[in-house]
């Protein structure tokens, strides 16, 4: 199908995929296996100039939005989702950054981020905060021109090898969601070190990391946006981000499918291709249908979104403002139901898919030597991270509810 993409927009598409092809498909067992960090396939992602797709090219970026940003994870997990989170997870560092930052702390980190050149990182879990944000503990406590932080943060992606941190953490406990404050943190702060390393199911290549805070103390220009505002940041950050896990999802979902496809077409039973029998060729089809519906969704949303938002981006640029401050003077609404719809619709159609394509191969495809098992295995987070997905139903729903209500009174 035709989405009519851009030059540029066409261009992200075919680079992300041969690195995906000729990069990543040669190596991403051996990385799922040992779980080491692909330094050279992310090299290959730098050098293409992919980190920064979504950042505005007076930073060293693309210039682009939240569509250029799901091409990418769309193309590389084509191959493997678990180093395109390599590109990813430093993106959900580089997203509340931008959006909510100074002009002198975009200047700081939005250069290196884009190059690819300092990967990030972003933390908002914890282990008794995880779908309830509001119940953060880490603290922040103000002592002169510093913060000090304490506590644990969890399931951080990307943690260990990045070098730039966004990190939630409360400056009030007593005042719930209105004490969580988002802040920058760099590798190497006295007081900052890393906990336990997960062990995963999927997206193995993707270090996931406990954070320790322990006296860490940093400077008070490091806090991001207001004191009490955190949460909004993260929303914010969410509203843009969740359509990057449906990009990944549907790459994920389109590279089991045509491996399914490939392997359906030769393999042969009873005298004849598998994928000549109607039971499969079914799937196939329900496959295929589902896999175009979300790239449909997903296309189409984060076109209608990055138009409505790049207005604010190019003023406060232009200007040395925060976005995020442009973004409310121009009234930009949020897109926290559309975004939720593409990430909920992406990532089942992902986890049906593979699960409908290990089926369609057979017992070869349950096997680690044969990459559609792992497809499967990688799906499952996309439902989970980033607002599982019962979370973004009940967003969803609450916010048709508001919508019905507010046409009702009309
Ligand atoms: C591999 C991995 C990487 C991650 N990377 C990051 C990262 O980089 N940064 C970061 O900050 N976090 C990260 N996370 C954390 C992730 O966002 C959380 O795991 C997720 O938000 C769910 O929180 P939880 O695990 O505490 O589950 P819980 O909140 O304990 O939820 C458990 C179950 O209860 C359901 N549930 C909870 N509340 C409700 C409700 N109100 N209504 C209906 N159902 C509900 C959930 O849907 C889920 O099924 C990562 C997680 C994983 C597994």
């Amino acid at each position: 199908m035709d989405y009519e993409l851009t030059e540029t927009q066409q261009m992200i598409v075919d680079l992300a995929r041969r690195i995906a092809e000729e990069k990543i498909k040669p190596v991403r067992a051996h990385y799922d296996e040992s779980e080491e960090f692909p330094w050279p396939v992310v090299d290959e992602i730098r050098k293409a100039d992919l980190f920064g797709v979504y950042i505005p090219e007076h930073y060293g970026g693309l210039g682009g939005g939240n569509l250029e940003q799901a091409l990418v994870a769309e193309g590389l997990s084509h191959a493997c989702a678990g180093i395109a989170l390599c590109a990813a997870a430093s993106g959900l560092c580089g997203l509340p950054i931008l959006l909510f930052s100074t002009a002198q702390q975009r200047q700081r980190y939005m250069p290196d981020l884009a190059a690819g050149k300092r990967l990030g990182a972003f933390s908002l879990t914890e282990p008794e905060a995880g779908s309830d944000a509001t119940s953060i503990r880490c603290s922040a406590r103000l002592d002169g021109d510093s913060y000090v932080l304490n506590g644990v943060k969890n399931f951080c992606s990307g943690a260990e090898v990045a070098d730039v941190y966004v990190i939630f953490a409360t400056v009030n406990p007593a005042r719930g969601a209105r004490g969580v404050t988002a802040f920058i943190v760099e590798k190497g702060t006295p007081g900052f070190s890393f906990g336990k390393k997960e062990v995963k199911l999927g997206i193995r290549s993707n270090p996931t990391y406990e954070l320790h805070f322990k006296d860490c103390r940093i400077p008070k220009a490091n806090l991001l946006y207001k004191e009490g505002y955190g949460l909004h940041v993260a929303q914010v950050t969410f509203d843009n981000s969740r359509t990057g896990v449906a990009g990944q999802a549907l790459g994920i979902a389109q590279g089991a499918l045509d491996e399914t496809l490939a392997y359906t077409r030769v393999r042969k039973q009873f005298g004849q291709t598998i994928a000549s029998f109607q039971a499969i060729g079914h799937m196939l089809a329900d496959c295929g249908t589902a896999v175009e519906a979300a790239r449909a969704l997903l296309y189409s949303t984060t076109r209608a979104m990055d138009k409505a938002l790049k207005p604010a981006v190019d003023k406060a640029v232009a200007d040395g403002t925060v976005i995020f401050d442009e973004m409310r003077a121009l009234d930009v609404r949020r897109w926290t139901k559309e975004s939720a719809m593409c990430k909920v619709f992406c990532s089942d159609v992902a986890m049906r898919v593979t699960t409908d394509c290990v089926q369609m191969c057979g017992g070869i495809g349950y096997m680690r030597d044969f990459p559609v098992e792992k497809y499967m295995r990688d799906a499952k987070i996309t439902q989970i991270y980033e607002g599982t997905n019962q979370i973004q139903r009940n967003e969803i729903a609450m916010m048709m509810v508001k919508e019905a209500a507010s046409k009702a009174k009309m």
